[in-house]
This record gives C-alpha cells, structure tokens and sequence, in this order.
C-alpha cells in the first residue's frame, strides 16, 4: 500500500550537523500542497540506474512521485566493462554516464553521497558529508526521507580474509581501480624498458587469483595488452622471457559456475594465448614480491588482481535491523521487499533473493539486476496504485565470456528446451554485446545507445586497439 502521499513538507531542520532534506512538493504547488510519494534509490549501478531512469521518465516527470537517486560516485560505468579498463582495451570516459545529466534528462533528482545508514522509524537515509582532494567539504552529512526505499549498491570483492590481500592485490571494482591498475601495468613496462638492471623475476609478471568470468576475461585481455604496450617500441623488453600472465583458480576448472564445456572451450583459448592457468590452486598470503600458495609453492608477481569472490558492502549490516545474509546481503522476498520491513526493497548484487526450488538465491550478475530493475519499477507502479505486489522470478537466459579478438565462448537457455546450449565466436559475441546495449538502451532510449554504439564503432577504426599512455 503506498504510504505517505498526504504527508505535508517538512520543514528543513539542522541537528546535529545532519541536514534534513525537505519532502518535495508536487510541481506547480504553492505552500499547503500535499507532497509527493517519495522513492529514493541507493545505489545507481546496473540494477539502480535502470530503475531510477524509468521511475524518473514515467512517474518524476509526470509528477507522479518524487524520485532521487542516491550514489557515492557522481558517474556510472556498467561494471562488466572494467576488467576492459584495466586491460586498457577501453576508455572509461567514452562510456561514463554522468548522473546529474542523467537525472537532469530523466526527470529525477541525483544526491552525490554515501548511505551510511538508516532511520526506518523517521524513513530516513542517513548519507555521509562528502570531501574534495583538499579536504574541503563538498556536501554535509544528511538524511533523506523516503516513502518507499530501494536499496541497490551492488558488491564489492570478498578476500575471504586471504593475508595481504588487501595490502598488496588490486580488486576491480570502481573504474578509477581499474584504471590506477592500468597505469600500474603500463609503467611497469615502461620502467622495464628504461632500467639499467634486467628485469626483476615478477616484474612484469601479471597474476588474478579467481577464473570467474572476470578473472578469465582480464586475462584474455591482459596478455594481449601487454604485447601490445611491448610491441610498441618497448625492444628492451623480451615477451618470451620476461611477461608471465597466470590464471588461478581454487576449484578443479575455471569459470566453475559455467557448464563444463564451455569451461573447456575457455581453457583451451587461454593455452593458445600463453595465458598460464592453474586450477585447484589455494592462495595462501599475498605479499609485496608475490603470492604463496597452500602447498607452499611461490609465485613472483608485481602485479596481482583479487577476482576470487564477492560479498555485499558492510553497511549493510547496519541499516537499523534489517536481515542480511553471511555476505552482507539484504535478504528479500520473491517481491524483493526486505523481510523485516515491507517500504524497503533490495535489487541486484545486494540482494539475497530466494529462487523457487533452488538452495541459492539468484546470482549476482548483470542479467539478474536489470531483470529485477525491470520488476520494481512494475511494483513500485502497482504499490502506488495499491495494488498487491507479485513475486521477481529469476530468468537465466545463459552466461558468456568474452576472450577478446580470440573468441567469446558460453552457453544459452533454449527457450523450448530450457536447456543450455553452447555457443561460441561471432554469434556469441553479438549476443555477449547484447546484454550492454540492453542496458543502454534501457538507461539512455533506442536513438541514444544507437548514437553512441555508431561513435564507437568509427572511433575503433582510429583509435590504437589498446591505450598507449
Ligand atoms: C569486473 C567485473 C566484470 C563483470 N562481468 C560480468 C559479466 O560479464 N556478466 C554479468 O552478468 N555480470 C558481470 N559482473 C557482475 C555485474 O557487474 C554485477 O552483477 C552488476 O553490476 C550488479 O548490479 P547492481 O546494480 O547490483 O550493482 P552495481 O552495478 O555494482 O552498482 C552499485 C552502485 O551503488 C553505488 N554504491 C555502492 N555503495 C554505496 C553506498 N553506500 N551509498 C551510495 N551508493 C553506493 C556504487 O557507486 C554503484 O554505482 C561483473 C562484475 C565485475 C566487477
């Protein structure tokens, strides 16, 4: 039942250095107007941006409700695009999305911030202030009132608490991780090239721990970066001798969520790369020099990427009560309202959603956010009519992995069948594709994914395949 359509404005109070937003009146109302439902998403990702845009095109602009986005970055990258940033086989700047031209063109409203926490008795998030490189307050700490709250902030990588990780391994999460990987990747052969000294053992040595789709396709995209960087007029450096790129994986075979064969078909690509892949391989510690495995064996590596897991951001686990899960995730229910409080819903990787006749909760991938995206929008629709809300039903339509200008490999639901079925090379790759332009077609409408995917395709006629600075 939708709640707190008659609730008049409150007034903008300051207590204890937290500012209070004030409710947002309907368009064109003078004082005394009743306000606007409230629906504050946290977390504009591959789930939350989806959401936001068409609660915001169809709801915010017809003023219908008052829709704000909430997020910590002031820009979105859909994430299955980073491990192509780390590789330097993309700019993240050609597909930024800024969210105050976002929420500008599809009537909501962008408030820059962390959640730090929640108020469920007040309905408010509580967001944290937010500081410049200078420490020069940007925003203040502030709590924003909501009516009906999605909460979409997605994951961050888990070390399982493996020693050193932290210290010493890159996780890639945020495209500015992605790219400082990058930069640290491409100095180090530059570095290589201008020292007196030979080159270290490990120094050019690259190593992701975790053959996930993640791990496997940096490290298809990896070997041929760092030929490329080489092949460059870098002569010192010998790639024969002095590159290593090493996949590792704890289970029996990589991508162990995948069907087998389309782990085989990945595995063998790899081999025929130089990609050298080690499965049923513990890491023990990682340090400065390389990392340790369980069977004492060491590895020299400089560069080490964490790829190996994924849990939901700790907060969550302070957000006055709220049920999560040993990963931190919100537990909902098939209508993706959290169990303890039905005005608060969780979509995408923070979600432990249940799946009929399945001991796991949907998975934490791309496909399941904007699907379930697609399915609050439709509740929130129903919610504000007072209609009943309907249970999110996972559809997996297949999982694949793209191993650059080599292959891309995997499998896809037959729609009769309901059984997998393997594909591999150009069509592969038009459907792998098809998963991003979904959803920029879902966040920027057909003319503008259309537009931008035009753009692309004649800037890779002139750019150079990998960035060279
Ligand atoms: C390198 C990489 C490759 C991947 N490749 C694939 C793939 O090929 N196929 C696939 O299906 N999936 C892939 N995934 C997984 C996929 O990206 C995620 O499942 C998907 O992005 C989840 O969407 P989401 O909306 O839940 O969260 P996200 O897309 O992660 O978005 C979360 C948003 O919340 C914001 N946020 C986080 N914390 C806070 C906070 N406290 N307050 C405010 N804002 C916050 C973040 O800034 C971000 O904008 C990949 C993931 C990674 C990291």
């Amino acid at each position: 039942m939708a709640q707190g359509v008659d609730r008049q404005a409150d007034p903008e109070i300051n207590r204890a250095n937290v500012r209070h937003e004030p409710s947002p009146a309907a368009a064109g109302e003078g004082s005394g107007a009743k306000t606007l439902h409230r629906i504050v998403v946290v977390g504009g990702g591959a789930g939350g941006l989806e959401l936001v845009t068409l609660l915001g095109d169809r709801l915010g602009r017809r003023s219908r409700a008052s829709i704000a986005l909430v997020d910590c970055a002031r820009t979105h990258l859909w994430k299955p695009l980073l491990h192509a940033v780390a590789a330097g086989s993309l700019d993240a700047s050609e597909y930024e999305v800024s969210y105050l031209a976002q929420a500008r063109w599809h009537g909501f409203r962008y408030r820059f911030g962390e959640m730090v926490g929640l108020d469920r008795a007040a309905k408010e998030v509580r967001v944290a202030a937010t500081y410049d490189d200078e420490g020069r307050q940007i925003t203040p700490a502030r709590s924003i009132g909501y009516d009906t709250l999605v909460i979409a902030i997605g994951s961050v990588t888990n070390d399982f608490g493996t020693p050193g990780v932290a210290e010493h391994a890159v996780p890639l999460e945020t495209p500015a991780q992605a790219e400082r990987f990058n930069r640290r990747l491409f100095n180090a052969c530059l570095r290589a090239q201008t020292q007196t000294e030979p080159v270290r053992p490990g120094q050019l040595h690259v190593v992701i721990i975790g053959a996930g789709a993640t791990g496997t396709e940096l490290a298809a995209q990896l070997i041929r970066t760092i030929h490329e960087v080489v092949g460059s007029g870098l002569d010192r450096i010998d790639p024969q001798r002095d590159i290593r790129v090493v996949l590792i994986e704890g289970t029996p075979r990589i991508l162990p969520g995948l069907p087998e064969r389309t782990s085989e078909a990945a595995h063998r690509l790899l081999d025929k790369m130089g990609v050298e892949v080690l499965t049923g391989a513990r890491v023990k510690e990682v340090t400065a020099e390389g990392l340790e495995l369980a069977d004492g064996a060491f590895i020299a590596s400089e560069l080490i990427v964490w790829a190996a897991g994924v849990k939901a951001p700790e907060v969550l686990q302070r957000l006055d009560g709220l049920e999560t899960n040993r990963i931190n995730q919100l537990v909902v229910e098939p209508t993706l309202q959290t169990t303890r409080d039905p005005d608060i819903f969780a979509i995408g990787d923070c979600a432990a959603c249940p799946r009929p006749g399945a001991s796991t909760p949907v998975p934490p991938r791309a496909q399941a956010a904007h699907q379930e995206g697609s399915h609050m929008f439709r509740q929130i629709e129903r919610r504000l009519r007072g209609k009943p809300l309907e249970p999110y039903v996972y559809h997996d339509f297949g999982s694949l992995v793209s191993l650059g200008k080599w292959s891309t490999v995997g499998n896809l639901m037959g729609f009769l069948s309901g059984r997998g079925i393997f594909v591999e090379g150009l069509f592969a790759r038009m459907m792998y594709q098809s998963l991003r332009l979904m959803h920029d077609r879902a966040i920027g409408g057909t003319r503008r994914a259309a537009v931008a995917l035009m753009a692309r395709a004649l800037a890779r006629r002139v750019d150079p395949p990998v960035k060279l600075h």
